[in-house]
């Protein structure tokens, strides 16, 4: 799980216990100073440092079966962070109440525990087996499916790891652990036929030890009497720092024969190498559903579709046998048109279709200019599509080519779960914050690598964010858009067009320039959207009455159910002065960091929406 604590000012990470005493003395030692850091004992779990009349006090802090977090003995509260606000309020039985954060030195980030480079290590290695993924598609991946990945990576990693034997008897186990070097801490780990029940089989001075894994009501594992962890190989790499009641510590593991691919032990901490059998995705995946999940046959609940998992998230000619086929011009009789219309704009209408490459056919989208349509639309079609030619983004919808034949028409990626804005007023009950959150991340990171390729969008909306499916989001209508030359930082419109002025930053209203930064404004407007459930901008104003709304240096409320860090980075997207609004690599990042936090809570947990309404008069 990403780290609830990371976003803290006053987190340290896997600091020793004299560290935390060091920083506490050279923040002044007042009481009630305080600062938090990982527990290495109990994972997920932090410790409270803090000093009361001179002295040091440390607090250990539970995560707690419910993916609760508490104090020995005090209450629960649903993250680190709202367990230091309410010990700030009410010592409740701790040695006086929470003052003052130390907060960590400037340029200091948490330090990463043992667990977390191994944790970083698997999901990366996951990713990259499980859907084949390289280079730019695998880091994309990793940003913006960890949460989700590391969950799946946590509960069946076990079933990779060379140690793993599965379901043999304790005589098997034995036989395998005498063949060969018996060095003292070889070890494996088997499945007891009861009840999924475990058992931990190792060597010490030749003789083979056998421990029972027991594996409690809510699910957490341990061998008897000792520390309680969420999945098997977090057990296993727990005890090969500590014996924890073992005889000695697990040091060897002893290769499981029957494991396909080359079997390498993982080494602690950061070089974890996966068995090729990672390569198969875990989950059975059926076909896509637009809500983004999978249908499961056996009902025992519904598995996430991760937008990996959809045809769309690599480019049809990532594959090099496909690639000698592209061509911005594509022909006619490998293009089928449905009569389904998709929607509409003024050019004309788009239409479902497939088109048929060298080994696949796809699902594509076709935009159809109106035959009666003059030179000019279609010279902006042919822009469009340039710009489009150009890009190849998973948070981007690609073009596949254009077509000139009844007409001319656009080819692109199908988006089948129509555009944003639509999709959250119709969903309004059903849809939680964190999958707004999750959504609007994307988006950000589609434009930052607009951004990072000098182009600029000019027409960011959620009635232009395209669903492929309920978490998975595309950003299209590239209409407005433009490339900006090499040494230009904007886009200088010579004359106002027909603009959507709600979305527009000042300086593209007053002076006509456009940039990446005028983009940031629309991605302000565009989240605003998001978290109001699809409600239009600025309520009944009209244009005009916008600019000098903005001018006054007014800005739209924060919807209702709107996170407060949301509402705030909305604000920073309304900087009046593009110079001192922040770009998308910053923008990506805060959004980041806060959705990476909202997803390590307990899922059904409070939502973190509800303490932004509740803290509405
Ligand atoms: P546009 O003029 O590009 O905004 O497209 C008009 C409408 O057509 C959109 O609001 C969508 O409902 C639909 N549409 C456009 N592009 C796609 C796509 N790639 N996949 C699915 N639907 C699309």
């Amino acid at each position: 799980m990403p780290d609830a604590a990371a976003h803290l000012p006053f987190y340290y990470g896997s600091i020793a216990r004299s560290e935390a005493e060091e920083h506490l003395k050279l923040g002044g030692m007042a009481d009630g100073l305080f600062l938090l850091r990982q527990c290495l004992r109990s994972l997920g779990g932090y410790v409270l440092s803090m000093v009361c009349d001179l002295q040091f006090y440390h607090y250990p802090i539970e995560r707690q079966l419910n993916g609760t977090y508490a104090i020995l003995g005090g209450k629960a509260h649903c993250g680190p962070e709202e367990l230091c606000e309410f010990y700030s309020k009410d010592a409740d039985g701790l040695c006086c109440p929470l003052r003052k954060p130390c907060n960590r030195p400037s340029g200091v980030e948490p330090q990463p525990g043992v667990f977390d480079s191994m944790r970083d290590n698997m999901v990366r290695e996951y990713v990259r087996q499980t859907w084949k993924l390289e280079g730019d598609a695998l880091e994309q991946a990793i940003i913006s499916q960890a949460p989700q990945v590391e969950k799946l990576v946590a509960t069946t990693a076990h079933e990779r790891m060379p140690w793993y034997h599965g379901n043999i008897s304790r005589e098997e186990a034995e036989r395998r652990l005498y063949s060969g070097a018996q060095p003292d801490g070889k070890f494996l780990l088997r499945e007891k036929k009861e009840n999924r029940a475990y058992a931990l089989s190792l060597v010490y001075g030749k003789t083979v030890y056998h421990y029972r894994v027991d594996h409690d009501k809510s699910g957490k594992y341990s061998i008897p009497e000792g520390t309680k962890f969420d999945t098997l190989w977090q057990l296993v790499e727990y005890l090969k720092l500590k014996p924890d009641g073992l005889i000695f510590y697990l040091r060897e593991a002893c290769p499981n024969p029957n494991m396909p691919g080359e079997l390498r032990p993982p080494t602690m901490p950061a070089q974890i190498s996966l068995p090729s059998s990672w390569a198969q995705p875990l989950r059975n995946l059926g076909p896509l559903n637009a809500d983004g999940y999978t249908p499961d046959p056996v009902g025992a609940g519904k598995s996430r579709l991760l937008p990996m998992d959809t045809s769309v998230y690599e480019s049809p000619y990532s594959d090099p046998e496909e690639l000698k086929d592209k061509k911005l011009f594509l022909k006619r009789d490998h293009l089928m048109i449905d009569e389904v219309e998709l929607g509409a704009g003024n050019f004309g209408c788009v239409k479902k279709g497939v088109y048929k490459m060298r080994k696949k056919q796809i699902d594509v989208a076709i935009k159809v200019l109106k035959s009666n349509n003059e030179k000019t639309v279609k010279d902006e079609m042919m822009k469009e599509a340039q710009i489009m030619h150009q890009l190849d983004n998973p948070y981007i919808v690609r073009m596949i080519g254009v077509c000139e034949a009844e007409s001319l028409m656009l080819v692109m990626e199908m988006a089948s779960g129509g555009p944003l804005n639509r999709f959250l007023a119709s969903k309004k009950d059903e849809i939680t914050t964190s999958n707004i959150v999750e959504l609007m991340h994307q988006v950000s990171m589609g434009m930052k690598y607009l951004e990072e390729k000098n182009f600029v969008h000019r027409d960011l909306a959620a009635r232009n964010v395209l669903l492929v499916n309920q978490h998975y989001a595309k950003i299209s209508d590239f209409g407005l858009s433009k490339a900006l030359g090499a040494d230009d930082s904007y886009y200088k419109a010579r004359t106002a067009g027909k603009w959507p002025l709600k979305w527009y930053a000042p300086e593209c209203i007053l002076f006509h320039k456009f940039s990446s930064k005028s983009d940031v404004w629309s991605y302000g407007v565009t989240m605003w959207e998001a978290f109001s459930f699809g409600q239009k901008p600025y309520k009944k104003m009209k244009g005009p009455e916008v600019i000098s709304f903005i001018e006054q240096g007014k800005r739209m409320d924060c919807p209702q159910e709107c996170p407060a860090e949301m509402y705030s980075l909305m604000q920073q997207c309304w900087t009046y002065r593009w110079e001192e609004r922040p770009g998308f690599v910053a923008v990506e990042n805060t959004i980041r960091s806060y959705y990476y936090s909202i997803a390590a809570k307990p899922e059904n947990g409070p939502d973190p929406g509800d303490r932004a309404k509740a803290a509405l008069p």
